[in-house]
């Protein structure tokens, strides 16, 4: 049997863990903060599982493999919502929504009546939106959270507290999943800050993510249930990620408070900064280094991506397969030589 030790229990390290563990490899985990979510950009996500939306600024590639992942999550986490989401902009901002059309697919247009049939707390609000009804979206902490539950269930032991760095993993294949922590041997890899906000608001109830384009800054609300929203989210080139910023403070309240003006009674229950690893072309890579196998570079996709990448970073390590569209071809050369 295959043993696996896999470094780093974001998305990606849980993911990978998993379709390992399935497949029957002899799976441990990693992981330098003391729980889940300590230290993780994921635990800060939005959780939106949005291939076609991405395509707005992103490459096709983003899209396929987001589509693979979105069964993938309904399967493993019976969280995961499919009810599509809803770009919506205000009559000052439409052409935001006519360029966003043009960019994305897997929409239909909707009017202001058809907005207020799916999400009848905005009726009146906007006048024209788009609809992607076949995506998703899922908590991310309670998707880790269940994912963790998982691999226990499989006897796979997420070891707290332990930074590869303590723990020689010779003998092993090894997954690094580290995320920015790979910075240092992954040349390129940088990071991308991302701020979010977490708010109360029991009056208003809203059924799937809705974004709400905007020139300067476009963010989204992602509801939680039980009146909690998430509000995110902001795209800043650094990896600093003690602070938010005043002016993403602002902009992002004021993006709630458009979307609905009942918002600016929300408590904010909670102010988080995550930052994202990514390459330098925003692509996810796995890489090869000797016997480890890099999965990194999910940026702002990392729950929309790791189930693909998962799916083949196990047949990498279990099959020695190769996939071109992640894999660089110089990583092909040293695994065969
Ligand atoms: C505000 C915000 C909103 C987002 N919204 C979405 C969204 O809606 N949909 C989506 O798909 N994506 C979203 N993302 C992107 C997504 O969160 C990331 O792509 C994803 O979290 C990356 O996961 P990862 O597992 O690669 O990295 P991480 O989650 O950072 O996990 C890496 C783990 O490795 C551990 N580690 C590091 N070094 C070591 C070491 N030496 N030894 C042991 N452990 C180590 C860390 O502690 C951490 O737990 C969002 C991101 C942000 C910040």
């Amino acid at each position: 049997m295959l043993q696996v030790t896999v470094i780093g229990a974001g998305v990606a390290g849980l993911c990978c863990a998993l379709e390992l563990a399935e497949r029957g490899a002899a799976v441990e985990v990693l992981e330098r903060g003391a729980q889940l979510g300590a230290g993780s950009c994921s635990w800060f996500a939005g959780g939106m599982l949005a291939p076609w939306c991405e395509l707005e600024s992103s490459e096709p590639l983003i899209a396929s493999l987001g589509e693979e992942s979105l069964s993938w999550w309904r399967v493993r986490f019976p969280g995961t919502v499919r009810n599509g989401s809803l770009v919506v902009a205000h009559a000052r901002d439409a052409a935001e929504l006519t360029q966003f059309a043009r960019r994305t697919a897997r929409f239909e247009h909707v009017s202001g009546e058809a907005i207020a049939a799916l999400e009848p707390e905005l009726r009146g609000r906007f006048a024209r939106g788009l609809y992607f009804r076949d995506e998703g979206h899922l908590d991310p902490r309670a998707a880790l959270t269940a994912l963790a539950a998982r691999l226990g269930a499989l006897g796979v032991h997420i070891r707290f507290g332990v930074g590869a760095a303590d723990t020689p993993v010779r003998g092993r294949a090894v997954l690094d999943c580290t995320g920015l922590g790979a910075a240092p041997r992954l040349p390129g890899l940088r990071g991308v800050k991302g701020e979010m906000l977490l708010l109360r608001l029991p009056e208003i109830s809203l059924q799937r993510p809705v974004r709400v384009l905007h020139p300067r800054l476009p963010v989204y609300v992602v509801p939680r249930g039980e009146g909690v929203f998430m509000v995110g989210a902001t795209m800043i080139e650094s990896a600093e990620e003690r602070h938010i910023g005043a002016r993403s403070m602002l902009e992002l309240l004021s993006a709630a408070y458009a979307l609905h003006p009942a918002f600016g009674e929300a408590q904010i229950i909670e102010i988080g900064t995550g930052v994202r690893a990514a390459f330098p072309d925003n692509l996810p890579r796995l890489r090869r280094d000797g016997a480890t196998l890099h999965v990194n570079g999910l940026y702002r996709h990392g729950f929309l991506l790791a189930p693909a990448l998962a799916r083949r970073a196990a047949q990498v390590v279990l099959e020695g397969r190769h996939f071109p569209e992640v894999m660089d071809e110089d990583c092909r050369q040293r695994r065969l030589a």
